[in-house]
């Protein structure tokens, strides 16, 4: 839903209103900025640099106050970005206010959780600017597929279980939205599936995986808030992924990792004696398609 047209030039006006007066007439600039998953050691030195130069800094809501204590003390902080349930400031008016900023010739810092260009609308929001003329740079983060899978000492990839990664999003919030999916493509056990967003559909979402051929016994975890101080996961075979993420009960970002490579995290091995290890599996296979 949009928000009114007045209420976002009023925004807009309030904004300007507590900007220092003496502002420069050079143009300004957009960084998007990645602020990783959380954990401040995790931001590059170009973001870092970025932050501390800024006069405004737009930032997603869940960004830490470890991060956003780099900005200067002069600079104006602005959450803005959504967060799923709760109340948040329109795209449409974050697009306007790093626009109006950058025009009045301030350097702009637009802070997103993870990786702008990885489910961070980072790719609109560049599109957006670059029509009207304003600079922009992108500055990457770590994903948080990266940052959950180095806590948990899980490789991504893996020689002989693990040949490729995919960055999915939970499609499964319509019908039509689940049909559309290529389900088939994503149920190989060899390929890490990392999903986000998918704290309230994994049970559509295990659902259809295993509809569309994924063993049960397929190896998973879930993650909130990695990185962080708060971080808990659960390991879970694929059969027990829903209810294991049910019980978890998470209230912040939770990502979800699918495959054998998930059995090569210390954390999996020895918490159930009745699994079956996954990576001999794959294993046998590899070889039995004669890759081995
Ligand atoms: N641009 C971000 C992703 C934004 S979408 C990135 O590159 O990481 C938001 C989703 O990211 C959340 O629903 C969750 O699935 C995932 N996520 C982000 N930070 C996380 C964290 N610290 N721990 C677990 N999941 C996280």
């Amino acid at each position: 839903m949009g928000m009114p047209e007045e209420a976002a030039v009023a925004r807009i006006g309030e904004e300007l209103a507590l900007l220092p007066a003496d502002l420069s007439e050079e143009p300004g600039s957009v960084a998007l900025v990645g602020a990783g998953p959380g954990d401040p050691g995790l931001l590059t030195l170009h973001a870092a640099r970025a932050l501390e130069s800024a006069d405004v800094i737009l930032h997603d809501a869940l960004v830490p106050d470890g991060i956003l204590g780099l900005a200067r003390r002069e600079a104006r902080l602005l959450s803005v970005g959504k967060r799923a349930g709760r109340a948040s400031v329109d795209q449409d008016l974050t697009n306007r206010l790093m626009e109006t900023f950058a025009r009045r010739g301030l350097r702009v810092v637009r802070l997103k959780g993870g990786d702008p260009f990885v489910f961070g609308r980072g790719g609109e929001e560049a599109a957006w600017l670059r029509e009207r003329g304003i600079a922009v740079r992108v500055i990457p983060g770590i994903t948080a597929a990266m940052g959950v899978a180095a806590e948990l000492g899980l490789p991504l990839t893996h020689r002989g279980a693990a040949r490729s990664l995919r960055l999915v999003t939970a499609s499964c919030r319509t019908r039509a939205e689940t049909e559309a999916m290529d389900w088939r493509s994503m149920a190989d056990p060899g390929t890490t599936l990392a999903i986000y967003m998918g704290r309230d559909r994994i049970a559509c979402v295990a659902e259809a995986l295993a509809a569309a051929g994924l063993s049960p016994a397929t190896p998973a975890v879930a993650v909130e808030n990695g990185t962080q101080p708060g971080s808990r996961h659960r390991f879970a075979e694929l059969r027990r992924l829903a209810s294991t993420v049910r019980e978890l009960d998470a209230s912040a970002p939770v990502l979800v990792v699918i495959g054998d490579a998930v059995a090569l995290a210390p954390g999996w091995r020895g918490r159930d004696g009745l699994l079956e290890p996954a990576v001999p599996a794959a294993r046998e296979r590899l070889c039995a398609a004669g890759a081995c």
